[in-house]
């Protein structure tokens, strides 16, 4: 009989927004007229910029046209589109072959796709409270996971120390869900670490748009020696609005090789044999945002989203409550008042103010007490969740 990959059992169940899905769903069965703030959605909300819109129709009509027509495009992702993002860095002052860029359908895939390049032995290190899918992702494999929690102590920035020694070290900055970015000096700390110790960082830049202080670095390779030991997974979901688009890329930097075996060349293997790319049609949206015109429209969208974080900090100012994120990211990880627990205090939410966001212990143990707070959604309903926020926890602080 065939043998499952048995490493499936040991996955916990993902409970943490089924048993939101269930508590909202319950109260609203009860309050089936009420209207729910819901300030827990990792998920953007406006639609994509005028650029993109106008690049994807072109693109679905030069499928319409005898000469215009794309078949299958190169696996590792359409020239036009590497060089473009090649150049998106140059702009930034990292020097980037093309070759080094590969397009993906998003981060989500690429973090999953990218642990066959690992031997199934090694092991990887994950700073909570972090996002899920890394651990879930190195269960499946049998990995050995090594959790590296962080506190408010530290800001929910760890530092390198000997107990974090692993082959794979995930770092995700600016960080879901405690919205904390690491400085370059801290980041710098990583690189030497994992440059010394053989390891490969697997860098999440998922939100590295919605850093605005200039000293932040928005990707590693702004770190002298991660050229050497690092791979950065971008996606433009939240960058652009491409959670249901789809469309990201993979920095893979020729100089990264261990054990004589260069990265590069394996993630070339992988990508002829496992996919044949991305859309032409996404991938022609995808360049525009890189235009002019598109960074000034994107930047426009997450000014909107910046705007609904600057409400909630000022409202969490005002009440005197502590929190991280915010300012550099779409996420604010507040401390729940009072010393309440992070499903304690949602209830609270839910059913005094019918504000809804996600308990930090749901990203590991070390966020028990902490609260999350997306500002992904509407700004009338960011508004108003302040609002009801500040008049319910005025003096419990
Ligand atoms: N990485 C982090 C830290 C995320 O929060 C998310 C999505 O929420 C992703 C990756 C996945 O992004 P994508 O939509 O590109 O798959």
């Amino acid at each position: 009989m065939i043998r499952p990959n048995m490493h499936y059992a040991d996955l916990k169940d993902s409970y943490l927004f089924y048993r939101i899905a269930q508590k909202t769903g319950a109260y609203l069965v009860e309050h089936p007229d009420a209207h729910l703030y819901r300030m827990g959605i990792g998920d953007v909300t406006l639609p994509l910029c005028a650029a993109v819109i106008e690049a994807l129709h072109e693109a679905v009509d030069d499928q319409a046209d005898t000469k215009r027509f794309q078949g299958y495009l190169p696996e590792c992702g359409a020239p036009f589109l590497r060089k473009i993002i090649a150049e998106h860095y140059r702009k930034r002052g990292i020097a980037l072959a093309d070759d080094e860029i590969f397009v993906s359908s998003g981060a989500s895939d690429e973090l999953g796709d990218i642990l066959d390049l690992f031997d199934r032995g090694s092991s990887a290190l994950v700073m909570e409270p972090a996002y899920p899918a890394y651990v879930d992702a190195n269960v499946m494999a049998g990995r050995k996971i090594i959790r590296l929690p962080s506190d408010e102590g530290e800001g929910f920035l760890p530092e390198p120390r000997e107990e974090a020694k692993a082959d794979i070290l995930y770092i995700c900055s600016p960080n879901n869900p405690t919205g904390a970015a690491f400085s370059r000096e801290q980041l710098g700390r990583w690189v030497d670490f994992a440059n010394a110790n053989g390891s490969v960082i697997l860098f999440d830049a998922a939100y590295e748009a919605f850093i605005e202080d200039d000293g932040l670095p928005r990707s590693i390779f702004e770190i002298r020696g991660a050229e050497t030991c690092a791979i950065e997974i971008c996606s433009l979901s939240k960058t652009a609005g491409f959670t249901g688009t789809r469309l990201g890329y993979t920095v893979i930097p020729r100089t990264l090789e261990r054990g004589g075996m260069n990265f590069n060349d394996m993630w070339v293997r992988n990508r002829t044999t496992k996919t044949n790319g991305v859309s032409y049609i996404i991938q022609k949206g995808a360049a525009a945002v890189f235009s002019e015109e598109g960074q000034e429209q994107i930047r426009a969208n997450i000014r909107v989203y910046k705007e609904n974080a600057r409400i909630l900090m000022n409202a969490l100012d005002r009440l005197g409550i502590r929190y991280f994120g915010g300012r550099n990211s779409p996420y604010l990880w507040m401390k729940c008042p009072g010393g309440m627990g992070s499903w304690e205090f949602f209830d609270l939410l839910l059913n005094e103010i019918q504000v809804v966001g996600t308990p930090g212990e749901g990203f590991g143990a070390c966020g028990e007490g902490f609260f999350r707070f997306s500002t992904f959604g509407s700004p009338e309903d960011t508004a108003e969740a302040a609002r009801r926020m500040t008049a319910l926890l005025a003096g419990r602080a």
